[in-house]
Parts: C-alpha cells; structure tokens; sequence
C-alpha cells in the first residue's frame, strides 16, 4: 500500500488506510464473503437442536488466557481480550478451557488455580451474568461465541471411581445448560491435552479392566457419555475436541481417531476439533507448521474425515494465511483452529481478507504467551497491543518530537514503530548489535530462525513510517529511549584473553570464527548456554556446555518444550553437556590446553578441560521490571525501557515500550 506517486505513506495516514481496508473486511457478512480463499468462506455446525452458521472458516481455539477472577468466573479483561479478536474477523471463537467442577464445594482455590490460573470454572453457580457478558461481547463483534468445557487434568482415570465418572456426566450436563442459557452457541468437550478424557482414551494411561477400560470401546465410554451428556442437556451444537497422538505411546493413530469420530457422530456430536500435536513437550512436533515444512500435523488431522460426516476443524500450529488455505484445500478439513496466531494479531483473519498479509504481526513461536500458565496473563512479546485490533486507537502527536531509540531489539522496535506511525521522527541506533538486539542474536542459532520474522515485519513497518537506521544521536534530538540491555555483571571466573562473552560470539561470521578455539567451555545458568553451543557447533566447533541445572532440567529459564528441544538439538549436533556445575576458576596455559574448575551441588570441585575458549552465557543482566525510568543524560531527557534476554521480561518491555510510545 503506498501513497501518492508510489512514496510511502507516513505514520498515521498509511495506518488509517490499512485500518480502514481492515475494518472494512472484518465487517463484511457471510453473504459478502469473499470466494477466492476458502478460509474466508461460511459454515455451519448442524446441533441437534440448533445450527450455527460462522462467517468464515477460522476458529480461535481454547487457551488459558489467566484473566479469570480468583473466584473463576469471567472478567472484564477477559472480555475485552476475545472481543478484541471477534473485531479482528474470527468466524468462531472457543472461549478458553471452563473447568467443570462437580458440585460447589469443589469451587475451592486449588480447582480455580491450577495448572492454568486463575482459570474460568463451570457450574451451577457460575456467575451467569458474568459468563453472559463474554458471550455478548464475541457475538456483538461478530463471532459466534463458544465455550470449551474441560475436566481438571489432575484426576487419575485409574483411581476414578464408577461413582466419579457418574457425577462428571451429570457436571457436564449442568456446565452445558449453564453456558447455554449464558449465551454460548457451541459448546464444546476437551478430550486433549492430558485431560482426564485424554487419559481414559489412550491405552498408555488406560490400564482400567472394567467397563471403561479393557479395549477400546471401554477406553471410548467415558468420552461418548460425556458427549452424549451434553448433547441431551445442550441446546446449542456440541462438539468434542480430541488429538491424534500416535507419536505418543498408547496415543490415537488416525485409524483409531476415526472410530472415536465416527462413534462420536452416532452420539450426535456436531462437530470435531481435531489436534495434531497436544502436548508441549511432544519435541518431535515442528514449533510451527505455518513455516518450513508446511501444515504437517493440521493435514494428519484433516486426513481423519474419510468416512465422518460431520464437519472437522484441523488444529496444531498453524500461523500464516497459506498454511490456513493449504489445510484446507489439501485435506478434508472444514475450519482450522489458529492459537498463537491470533494472540499475536487479533486483526489476523481482517487482514488476511484485506489482503494486508505483510501487516500482521508474525508469531516467533518464542511460546512467551504461554507465561498464564505460570500464574500470569496472557500476551505476546512481538505485540505490545495485543488487545487491540487495529491502529485507529493510536493519537497522532501534537507536538512531533525528534527521537533517538538506542537498541535494536524487539523493545525499541516496538516503541519505533508506534511513535513514528504518530508522527515523530524516530531514528534507530542498533549500535553495535544486529536488527533485532538479543533476540536478533538469537535467531542465528540453528533451530531459532523463526525469530527472525519479527525484524522482518518490524523493518517493513519503520520503512514504511519513514523511520530510519542511524549510527549516532542527530544534534536536535528531543528524547533518547535506551532499549539495550543493561550491562551484565562481570564474573570473578570470565577473566583471560580467551574468555568471550555470549553477545560477542552470537552472529559471528566465518571469518570471525578463527578467534575460536576447537573445544569451547559456554557456561551459563540457562538457555542462552545451549543456543551458544548450538550456533558454534554449527560453525564446526566441539563446545561442552557447562550449566548449574540438573540433568532433568538443565535449562530451567526456557519454556519446557523450547527447553526439551534444545536439548535434542545439542545431542543432534554432539555437545557435551555438564549438569549440576557452576564455574569458579579458568586456568590458561601457553599451550592452549586451558582448563575449567567447576562446583558441583554437593560442594565438591571437578576439572574439565582442556579447552581453547570459554564463553560466558550469564546473559544479558535482567532489567529493572518496575517499568521505564526517565533521566536526563548530556542535557537531553532519557528513557532507559532496556532489552532482555528472557522473553516473559521481553513480553513486559514490549508492552511498556508500546504505551510510552502512545504518550510521548
Ligand atoms: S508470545 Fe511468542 S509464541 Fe506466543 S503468540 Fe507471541 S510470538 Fe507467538
């Protein structure tokens, strides 16, 4: 999109004219729809008693978003967060996983805050009013508003009682009732994610010899009575949710996943959510299908409808609109379920029909959002408005000021790019990290270049803003934003001539490789040491990581399925890896055999070596989190907003560098 004589269009002005072709198609109806994508086509769920048409063929599926209050019912925040992503264009949207509970003394704090918290819980009283606010907010964007219902994952199936299964029947009968009268159109059944029905459904976890157990069609009971529990109770279409897992052992292969959909439809389930890839420790899944090998786990899905009628919607890592439109061209799948997707870009499916593909604001698969788990909310470290829809929110400035951004890493480039689209003039200093600071770092490490798409769409946007790249402060500038990471600490064992730091080594090109030794020490408490280790041992060096973590869990600063495969990447490329050590002494000696004194838990010591080169992956020391702090340096008003190494503090800094921008 450009401008008069083909120029960029500046700031606002280029945003009002993408936020307009945005709301324009996001408005657009079923009837308007447009015919040449298939993901832009209506459907419909046929329930036994009501049938739900959607505007388009893409589904936000249930995720945790932690913005439930502490008594598990809706918020406002919650609210505004699938409002937000109704606005953007999706067709249906599954509110996250509502806890069934069976009876109002189970409503305790541990069932609200489990392992996802505080979660939405479902039953009899249930604040209502609450739970129909939520809907309304999704219907009146547009969306059709859906609701997942799940069994807290903390039951054993092998302990459970007949008496239990017999009162979670009854529970999801009442949760269905109870999200029907508050509005939801479709209800829907997690049978995934290590559920209690998961469990009762694989045969690695189902040792059970009676009725709901010992064969399949045991190990299917208790998700077809549930199902049919709320097929009875619900008035709106039901439909289940379910993973084909046959990498798991005991898991479903697509043959049995399709005796489950078939009995499933006989139950009168209208409708199958189909997961290709439910755990976040399954490694061996690709992090994203929307790049490199396709829609690989979405297609194994969608193959499961040969014979099942009723329609499917293929879910498992899907990110770009081409990934969306192969699933479903390519396989028999009727809608696709994107997650991270649409956390990253609430305008996702707008966009993608405005034919504004460049615009959206690309998911890294950093799994950064993924912190509600821990007791947080939800959020995205490449989106620091992830709420919102589009632009138009954004004020132009009224007094346009010169500014400075020190730092190239996703902080800086998020404020970058909203205070330029406002109007200011905005010049970036990477200085002397790459586009992308840290994590522009990061990204040359085999396995992580999916990071490198947030510089891409971050560079795309600047130019567009008329923003550029500079190597110092310009004379008349009115505001300096510090976004480089704050200067890490030096450590008493990283002295010597052949001691590099992480930053130092990250990015380096052949020629810069001949400063490394052969065998390289990486000591670090966390990741970075491991991605260090990765990018040297692509450069053909033999680096041993040394790291304070147990053998279980080495890299304990990582999502534990960045953490699982990093760990497989390592012993992919033959690193060595030393647990349970952190450096004290580094010995050089002339004859390059140098030598590394480790402290083991136990207080013992141990030698490793020898060595050519240690590399010490402390990182990047964490910066203050309390947010931005403002000083005057050489005269000029500063803003130290800083970079990070870790991407739940990167997910702040982005946040706050996104609402500095709007006030400036
Ligand atoms: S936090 Fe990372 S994984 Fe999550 S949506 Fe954003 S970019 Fe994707």
């Amino acid at each position: 999109m450009t401008g008069p004589g083909g120029l960029p269009m500046p700031g606002l002005a280029r945003m009002a004219e993408v936020t307009r072709a945005i709301s324009e198609a996001a408005r657009r109806g079923p009837d308007e729809a447009v015919g040449r994508w298939l993901i832009h086509e209506p459907w419909s769920i046929v329930g036994q008693r009501n049938t739900v048409k959607a505007k388009n063929r893409i589904v936000m599926p249930a995720i945790p978003t932690g913005l439930a209050s502490t008594q598990g019912d809706a918020t406002d925040a919650m609210n505004e967060w699938y409002r937000a992503r109704s606005v953007g264009g999706v067709g249906l949207i599954l509110v996250e996983p509502a806890y069934v509970v069976r009876d109002a003394g189970e409503r305790d704090s541990s069932t609200v805050s489990g392992e996802f918290s505080p979660r939405l819980v479902i039953d009899a009283k249930s604040d209502q009013k609450a739970l129909r606010s939520l809907a309304d907010a999704i219907r009146s964007s547009g969306a059709v508003p859906g609701i997942s219902l799940a069994l807290p994952s903390e039951r054993d199936i092998a302990a459970a009682a007949f008496s239990d299964f017999k009162l979670w029947i009854t529970a999801v009968a009442v949760a269905s009732s109870a999200c029907d009268s508050a509005g939801f159109e479709v209800i829907e059944l997690v049978f995934s994610h290590d559920g209690l029905v998961h469990r009762s459904l694989r045969r690695a976890t189902n040792r059970r010899t009676d009725r709901f157990g010992r064969g399949e069609a045991g190990r299917f009971r208790l998700a077809r009575e549930l199902a049919r529990s709320a097929v009875t109770a619900a008035m709106s279409p039901v439909i289940v949710k379910f993973a084909i897992d046959q990498r798991r052992w005991g898991g479903l292969n697509a043959e049995a996943g399709t005796r489950l959909a078939l009995a499933l439809q006989d139950d009168g389930v209208a409708a199958l959510e189909i997961v290709g890839g439910d755990r976040w420790d399954d490694a061996s899944l690709q992090l994203s299908c929307g790049v490199g090998e396709g829609p690989v786990i979405a297609r194994t899905s969608g193959a499961i409808h040969q014979g099942v009628r009723i329609p499917i919607i293929a879910s498992g890592r899907l990110l770009s609109p081409t990934g969306a439109e192969e699933t479903l061209r390519d396989t028999n799948a009727t809608a696709v379920a994107m997650g991270r997707a649409l956390i990253a870009d609430p305008s996702w499916v707008a966009k993608a029909r405005a034919g504004v593909e460049e615009e959206i604001v690309p998911c890294i698969g950093c799994l950064g959002c993924h912190s509600a788990m821990d007791g947080g909310t939800i959020g995205c470290v490449v989106n620091g408005d992830e709420v919102h829809v589009t632009g138009l929110h954004v004020q132009q400035a009224s007094h346009p000021l010169s500014i400075a951004v020190l730092g190239a890493g996703l902080p800086g480039l998020e404020f970058a790019r909203v205070a330029s689209s406002r109007g200011h003039d905005v010049t970036v200093i990477p200085g002397t990290m790459p586009l992308g600071g840290v994590t522009g770092l990061r990204s040359s490490v085999p396995g992580n270049a999916e990071f490198g798409r947030a510089f891409l769409y971050f560079g795309d946007r600047l130019r567009e803003f008329g923003s550029g790249l500079g190597e110092t402060i310009p004379d008349d500038c009115d505001l300096v934003v510090d976004a480089r990471p704050l200067p890490g600490l030096k450590l008493s064992w990283a002295v010597g001539r052949s001691v590099l730091t992480a930053s130092s080594v990250l990015g380096r090109d052949l020629h810069q490789m001949y400063g490394i030794g052969r065998r390289v020490a990486i000591c670090g408490p966390g990741s970075l040491a491991g991605e260090v280790a990765l990018f040297l041992a692509g450069w053909g060096r033999r680096p041993t990581v040394v790291v304070p973590g147990t053998s279980d869990n080495p890299f304990p600063d990582a999502h534990p399925m960045h953490a699982l495969r990093l760990v497989e990447r390592l012993i992919g490329y033959k690193c060595d890896l030393v647990t349970d050590a952190t450096p004290v002494e580094w010995n050089e000696t002339l004859d390059r055999k140098h030598r590394l004194t480790v402290r083991r838990g136990d207080g013992t010591t141990a030698v490793l070596g020898p060595f050519q080169t240690a590399v010490e992956a402390t990182g990047w020391s964490e910066p203050q989190v309390t947010g931005p702090t403002e000083t005057v340096v050489d005269g000029t008003r500063t803003i130290v907003l800083g970079d990070s190494q870790s991407f739940e503090t990167v997910r702040k800094l982005v946040h706050w560098a996104n609402q500095l921008a709007r006030t400036v």
